[in-house]
């Protein structure tokens, strides 16, 4: 029987919630499917800087390196904000991407059936089955570029720059084609090759790589078109592949698409088999403690675990389709419609866990 090593890093505010509902899902779907999951806790965040001092502790990166896969719950909060920039919970998670080598963020987009109506876009646009999978590079680019001050014309001014390597671009593409190959075997490159040396330089080494992959449909966008197209036909989009900062722009448009902020799960793959999963939302302080969280993109989180990182795809389909049968019936009060049955974040677990 296969035995998977998973760290979890609960986090703050509602983290440990969500995390602990996450974990009954897939011990459910391990029973049920055949193997098997030891956990091991480790601290990320404000949680670490009241135990050790740091955000990021040795000993957290040492747990994740020899783990599996590893499921974060959030991390932040208002008792750090005070905390210098290199000191907050969020540079811990960012030194936790870095030390994984999570180069690979994959934010899918999806619209479960019955939570059409939270989505801003109109129905007959969205369709019955938009699922975007946006893949964005996750360590390169203009947020780790060079950047500085100096004067220009009399005048304070600042500069960053964008770079990336041809081997840089070509794992990020070979990360989409593969998930194309799974998917609908349709893959749009967003870059601004009209305007930036570094574009023309992502698209080249797309179409290169694109060859080893004859099945996959490889079309080319703006990122500006791309903005726009992902509100007015967002059903053509299978696979995007782009940079770090149109990712991050980009991610958060569609998120916005599917609606909800509590029903978006997300993955940071380093490609090979270790992976750090993670809801897309924050610790939501205003409402940690009062079990009324959303526990679904956590849940989700472990489904896209299961499915790329431990190659545990019927147990990945069968949680995504029990978190669809419960929605069209029970909800956490932030996707709440009336008719329905309000529940609790541990209630929501259960209910996952029953329909498993
Ligand atoms: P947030 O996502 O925590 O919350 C935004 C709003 O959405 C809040 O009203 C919150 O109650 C609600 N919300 C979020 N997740 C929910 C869920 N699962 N169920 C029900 N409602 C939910 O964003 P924020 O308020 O801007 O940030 C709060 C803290 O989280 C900050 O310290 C921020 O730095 C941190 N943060 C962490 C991450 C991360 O850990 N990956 C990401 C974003 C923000």
């Amino acid at each position: 029987m296969n035995n998977y090593k998973i760290t979890l890093l609960k986090g703050d505010g509602i983290g440990p919630e969500i995390v602990n509902q996450a974990v009954k899902v897939l011990d459910k779907a391990a029973d049920k499917f055949g193997f098997a999951v030891t956990y091991d806790e480790a601290l990320l965040g404000g949680c670490a800087i009241d135990a050790t001092g740091v955000p990021l502790p040795e000993e957290t990166v040492a747990k994740c390196k020899a783990s599996d896969s590893v499921l974060l719950g959030a991390v932040g909060g208002p008792k750090w904000d005070n905390q210098p920039g290199n000191n907050r919970p969020e540079a811990g998670l960012l030194g936790i991407r870095g030390a994984l080598g999570l180069f690979a963020n994959l934010r899918p987009s999806v619209i479960f059936g019955p939570l059409k109506s939270a989505s801003p876009i109109k129905d007959d646009i969205i369709g019955d089955n938009m699922d975007i999978m946006i893949v964005r590079e996750l360590t390169g680019g203009i947020y780790f570029g060079e950047r500085g001050r100096k004067e220009v014309d009399g005048q304070p001014a600042a500069w960053d720059t964008e770079q990336y390597t041809v081997s840089e671009v070509e794992r990020i593409a070979r990360v989409a084609f593969d998930l194309a190959m799974k998917r609908g075997k349709r893959v749009t490159s967003v870059d601004k090759a009209n305007v930036l040396e570094s574009s023309r330089l992502w698209r080249e080494t797309v179409i290169r790589v694109s060859k080893e992959y004859p099945e996959v449909e490889l079309n080319h966008m703006y990122v500006d078109n791309c903005a726009m197209q992902l509100v007015r036909n967002p059903k053509q989009f299978d696979v995007i592949v782009t940079s770090n900062i149109f990712g991050d722009i980009l991610s958060d448009e569609a998120s916005m698409i599917a609606g909800s902020i509590g029903m978006l799960a997300s993955a940071s793959l380093s490609g090979g088999k270790l992976g750090l999963y993670e809801p897309i939302h924050g610790s939501a302080p205003d409402i940690a403690g009062q079990n009324i969280a959303n526990p679904l993109a956590t849940i989700l989180s472990v489904a896209m675990m299961l499915r790329y990182s431990l190659n545990q795809q019927e147990a990945a389909e069968a949680i995504e389709a029990a978190v669809a049968k419960v929605l069209e019936t029970y909800r956490t009060p932030d996707i709440y419609e009336e008719g329905l049955q309000k529940v609790s974040c541990e209630e929501m677990g259960d209910l996952v866990c029953a329909q498993l």
